[in-house]
């Protein structure tokens, strides 16, 4: 099932057009976008979200998303599904109409969570790490790059895990071009070395992740330590665990990286998956 809810506070029919063919997110992907998971009602780690979209809009030089519309368009997605528990609500800003006003677009969708992902989250997966073809200091560098902003410009993203499907793999780590571990195209990576959580710097030019966020903050509280610092990638071979963290997905184990069967971290998933749940 799918509810669609406009920033002027009604609901629409997600299966008639509502988007006209001269916007510039259809246009030109120009737009910025965050995906939340909605549990029993609950959005999870909202705030962060909202305020992750004002940070993606404000790097693309956007208006700054109508904080108030939105949580309303989000109720009334919320208020309105009579789907499963969950669900992933969808936000999207885009610049709005070519030759415009510059009035953004917006809207709140609620979506089901794909089989594909509740299956991987119970089985694991296969990834494959692929060059992003950046390197340390680049989002500094060229800010135009847009290196860490949630845009709507996700093909490039669709693209590496179209050729993880060539490979044999389900998903991809993203590494620098001189070997430093990234993300995935849509999730955070989090490493597990003994009672330590790891996961690369958001300074490389990745997304700074909710749910990596929320899963520090509770491994810290049960006495974990977590460090946020550059993974090569010859460290995730031997690591003793890799997990691929995410609003949608929480948090999936990955058992097997290009190929090679990673060594055995089926008991961390339980206990990884517990510290994230113990933040709702
Ligand atoms: N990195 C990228 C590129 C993403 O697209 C996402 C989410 O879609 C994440 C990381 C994980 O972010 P979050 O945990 O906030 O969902």
């Amino acid at each position: 099932m799918r509810v669609l809810a406009l920033l002027d506070g009604t609901l629409a029919d997600p299966d008639s057009p509502q988007i006209r063919v001269d916007d510039l997110g259809l246009l030109r992907g120009d737009g910025v976008f965050e995906t939340i998971l909605v549990v029993d009602g609950k959005p999870r780690e909202l705030t962060p979200h909202l305020d992750r979209l004002d940070r993606s809009a404000a790097m693309l030089d956007m208006p700054t998303p109508d904080r108030a519309a939105f949580e309303r368009a989000i109720e009334l997605v919320i208020g309105n599904w009579t789907g499963a528990r969950e669900i992933a609500l969808k936000l999207v800003q885009t610049r709005g109409i070519e030759g415009g006003d510059g009035t953004p677009t917006g809207f709140a969708l609620g979506m089901e969570i794909s089989p594909k992902v509740l299956q991987q989250r119970a089985e694991g997966l296969a990834a494959v790490t692929l060059d992003r073809g950046v390197e340390p200091g680049l989002a500094d560098r060229a800010p135009w790059l847009l290196l860490g902003a949630k845009t709507l410009g996700y093909t490039i993203n669709m693209a590496a895990l179209r050729e993880a499907e060539r490979r044999g793999a389900a998903e991809v780590i993203f590494t620098t071009s001189n070997g430093s571990v990234l993300e995935g195209p849509t999730s955070t990576a989090v490493l597990v070395r003994g009672r330590t959580l790891v996961t690369p710097p958001s300074q490389l030019g990745i997304l700074p992740g909710t749910t990596q966020a929320a899963l520090f903050r509770a491994a810290e509280r049960a006495g974990w330590t977590t460090v946020v610092e550059p993974i090569p990638v010859e460290d995730l071979y031997t690591a003793d665990g890799l997990f691929l963290v995410s609003s949608v997905r929480t948090v999936t184990r990955v058992h097997t990286l290009d190929g090679k069967q990673l060594p055995d971290s089926t008991a961390l998933l339980p206990e990884l998956r517990g510290l994230y749940e113990s933040e709702y």
